[in-house]
């Protein structure tokens, strides 16, 4: 499969440090941006696509309990359990927002300066989904800001994409851990019911599932990332394509080739499901 792409999307794949794809004989010349829409077909190898259900129970997700659940261990002795707000699963996109700003119901409640719901185009052909907001998502109350944000900006360019337009973007987590921590299993079981009626009412066509916790909350799998990129999953009955997330290719830059394949995949299998 080639891709179409203008200088402004060279120029974006060059920032990402994307070179292995271009054409030899075809220089990126940064001038040209927004100049002129010349276009070329360059060799972007996509394996053919082979639709996985993920090695999980029928049930789609690790906590699917009709009634509420409460957090094994309380913040204080004297804390009464949280519990999960109920009727998540029937709830229209406003008052699922409402319903997270408002949420309560593990303990990243406590540190939050704001919650994040996600940002992006309400009729979505992509979905991405990250892990946990940080410290500057935290603050400004949107998911993937700062360096990783800037990336993961770049890479949606390159498909020319944004975050404003046909994709949206969601955490599993709308809090933020203290400290960067990982999340916690109870954390992700309390919030992820949220993501997946946020994925029901997107009706998105691709998942791009960015990192470890976002790749096991929806696959429900511990594999490696590393063993379950190149293929696509299930989630729910809508593809899910997996790749690293943004902060971590700013830490290993030889895979944000990787990363670029797994997008090439995800748009692959996006161009196929509107065939
Ligand atoms: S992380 Fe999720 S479950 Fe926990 S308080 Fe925030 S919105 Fe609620």
């Amino acid at each position: 499969m080639s891709l179409q792409l203008d200088a402004r999307q060279r120029a974006m794949l060059q920032e990402m440090g994307i070179r292995v794809f271009w054409p030899e004989a075809t220089p990126v010349d940064l001038s040209m941006q927004g100049q002129v829409e010349e276009t070329e077909a360059i060799a972007v190898e996509v394996a053919p696509v082979e639709v996985r259900p993920a090695a999980r129970s029928p049930e789609p997700v690790a906590v699917r309990a009709e009634r509420p659940v409460a957090l094994p261990t309380p913040l204080r002795p004297d804390a009464p359990p949280r519990q999960r707000m109920p009727g998540i699963e029937a709830m229209q996109w406003e008052a699922l927002g409402e319903a997270v700003a408002t949420c309560r119901a593990c303990g990243l409640c406590e540190g939050r300066h704001n919650t994040v719901f996600g940002v992006g185009d309400l009729h979505p052909d992509w979905l991405i989904v990250g892990e946990a907001p940080g410290e500057n998502e935290d603050r400004e109350g949107e998911p993937f800001v700062g360096q990783a944000g800037k990336l993961l900006d770049n890479m949606l360019a390159a498909l020319s994409l944004s975050r404003h337009q046909r994709v949206y973007i969601a955490n599993v987590l709308k809090c933020r851990p203290p400290g960067n921590r990982n999340p916690e299993p109870q954390e992700i079981a309390q919030c992820e019911p949220f993501l997946r009626r946020q994925v029901e009412l997107l009706q998105p066509k691709i998942i791009l599932a960015m990192g470890r916790f976002a790749v096991q909350t929806l696959l429900q799998s511990n594999e490696p990332i590393g063993r379950l990129r190149g293929r696509v999953h299930d989630y729910n009955g809508v593809p899910v394509v997996v790749t690293y997330h943004p902060a971590y290719l700013l830490r290993n830059l030889p895979d944000k080739a990787k990363a670029w394949a797994d997008l090439c995949l995800a748009q692959g299998v996006l161009r196929g499901s509107s065939t």
